[in-house]
């Protein structure tokens, strides 16, 4: 009793002394001050607080209310009522231009038949009111989710849109089918034979689908955007990624004419957005890029380059170490032979940059692995990448490890794949698929992304399919090989610490501390405790970027 009413005055006394110190002491002036918010550092200790100061747009202290509010002032108090606060959420691999462009085409995705997508190009020619001539572009079909799994064939294109130029892109990206008019103007002939892709052709007819590499022959022949395109397709897509929380993007696949613009749009002020780029697999790039060195300013860095090993698994491009099991003796295949990427990777071994390299099947995943792992000898801090990472074989998870290779995965791809992917595989290879816990493992950190716009740009789908392996509408109530999935903490910080760690950014970003950028997002949700049906419910109260509101009040 005694004790108790003793520690009260002493408590009383220490909290009035503390008053009169603050009182009379000057506050330090700062930009911004969040106060009364439930703040996840996402610091490597995991630390939470209550208040933040900016200024000059970066955090100048983080700490509880108390703290923060005796010691700084500012024109601009926040309070945010509770609300949760988490570092600006990172896209360790998106295609953020790409996505721009695809806001400015038909969407096709989540169409359920060949049929609804022609209805779609039709409603988008009269809507915008495209004139003859000009080409129409579309992406996002996917013939898994028709009840005819056949690809579709350019006929009807052809009867319905005589007068448009047309190509209509596959949801990964690695098939496209075209029109008469298109293929045309391409010079496409039946048959015509091209390394690392098809011209499918079917009793000596065109059938308008080009697989892989067979592709670049048609966007070959479509005309580049204006600049005006250019930075409307930029601003737009910097205004649906705001609207979720998404700070910095990392574009996997850039050239420098994209790398020229983006920089005079950023220092126009016109786009915020950070980006970071991994440049094209392209010998202009490499010739440019490799003698001047890493590029770097304020919101921009372009520190690698991006390679691609093989396919996509839901076309079958995916290179397998044995037959794909719903086709016999069809093991897809590389994109360019071993010999390609043993001369390439030691010239970026040389260099600063980062090597990150696209790999789908088991056998592009080991032939990567061990190119890398010829050149990097032993445990390093070079953070090449494995983009995707999707099948692995058992024998084959070690490298990453002992080689220090960061594999890069998208937790979409799991929940978006799931239902087919056993199909492609079987039961037991299909266990060493999606295996982000066990990547996780091998060097302690995982970066996670979305590959937008083949998956939606959504953060909180990322955030969903890696912590329950479920997909929007909650299904399989027991998540998809659920031993794969990640906690929430490793989640967040997969979004936000580790992914600034996957493009040598942590220092700067990734985690709300003193000295780093004030990127920060204030959500209704508790994403740590939250029931994991009400992920996707979550609310992006506002998005800031170097301390500046970029979405939301
Ligand atoms: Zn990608």
């Amino acid at each position: 009793m005694y004790l108790l009413s003793f520690h009260k005055s002493v408590i009383i006394a220490v909290v009035s002394m503390g008053m009169a110190v603050s009182a009379c002491k000057f506050r330090q002036k700062a930009d911004l001050i969040i106060h009364h918010a439930h703040i996840y550092t996402a610091n490597a200790a995991f630390d939470t607080a209550t208040a933040m100061v900016i200024r000059d747009g970066k955090i100048i202290a983080i700490g509880t209310d108390d703290e923060i509010l005796k010691e700084y002032e500012a024109e601009k108090m926040i309070s945010a009522a509770g609300k949760f606060l988490y570092p600006g959420l990172i896209d360790a691999h998106g295609h953020f231009v790409n996505y721009g462009f695809s806001l400015q085409q038909v969407d096709l995705s989540g169409t359920k038949s060949w049929q609804e997508c022609l209805d779609s190009v039709a409603n988008f020619i009269k809507r915008k009111n495209i004139p003859a001539g000009s080409w129409i572009q579309g992406r996002g079909w996917d013939q898994n989710d028709w009840t005819s799994k056949e690809f579709p064939n350019k006929d009807s294109l052809d009867k319905k849109f005589p007068h448009h130029p047309i190509v209509l892109v596959r949801i990964d990206g690695h098939a496209l089918i075209a029109n008469d008019q298109a293929l045309k103007l391409a010079r496409i002939q039946p048959g015509q034979s091209i390394q690392g892709g098809t011209v499918e052709t079917i009793n000596g007819q065109l059938t308008g689908i080009l697989i892989d590499n067979a592709q670049d022959l048609l966007y070959a022949v479509i005309p580049p955007p204006t600049r005006e395109q250019y930075a409307t397709a930029l601003k737009e897509a910097a205004a649906h990624c705001y609207a979720m929380g998404l700070t910095t993007i990392v574009d996997c696949g850039l050239n420098k004419n994209d790398v020229d613009r983006i920089d005079a749009l950023q220092k126009e002020g016109i786009l915020k957005m950070k980006l970071n780029i991994m440049l094209s697999d392209d010998s202009l790039n490499y010739a440019y890029y490799l003698k001047k060195g890493p590029y770097k300013t304020a919101r921009l860095n372009v520190n690698g380059f991006k390679l691609y090993a093989d396919g996509a698994l839901g076309s079958r491009g995916a290179c397998l170490l044995q037959p794909y099991s719903d086709k016999p003796g069809w093991q897809g295949f590389l994109l360019k032979d071993r010999a390609y990427f043993e001369k390439i990777i030691p010239l970026i071994y040389a260099s600063q940059f980062q090597a990150n390299t696209h790999a789908i099947g088991d056998s592009g995943n080991r032939m990567i692995l061990q190119v890398y792992a010829q050149v990097l000898k032993a445990k390093n801090d070079r953070r090449w990448r494995i983009e995707h990472a999707q099948v692995i074989d058992t024998a084959d998870f070690g490298y990453f490890g002992k080689y220090s290779i960061i594999p890069s995965v998208q937790p979409t791809h799991a929940t978006s794949d799931m239902y087919w992917a056993e199909q492609r595989l079987g039961h037991s290879r299909v266990k060493g698929a999606y295996a982000y816990k066990q990547l996780l493992d091998q060097n302690g950190w995982i970066p996670l992304g979305t590959d937008f716009p083949v998956e939606d740009i959504s953060p909180f789908k990322t955030f969903l399919a890696a912590v329950a392996r479920q997909d929007a509408q909650g299904f399989p109530a027991e998540g998809f090989q659920f031993e794969n999935a990640l906690s929430r903490k490793e989640t967040l910080w997969g979004m936000t610490l580790w992914a600034a760690k996957g493009s040598f950014e942590e220092k700067e970003k990734g985690s709300l501390e003193k000295s780093k950028a004030a990127d920060f997002i204030i959500l209704d949700t508790d994403l740590m405790r939250c029931k994991s049906g009400d992920i996707l419910k979550t609310k992006v109260l506002a998005t800031y970027i170097n301390g500046e509101l970029v979405f939301g009040k």
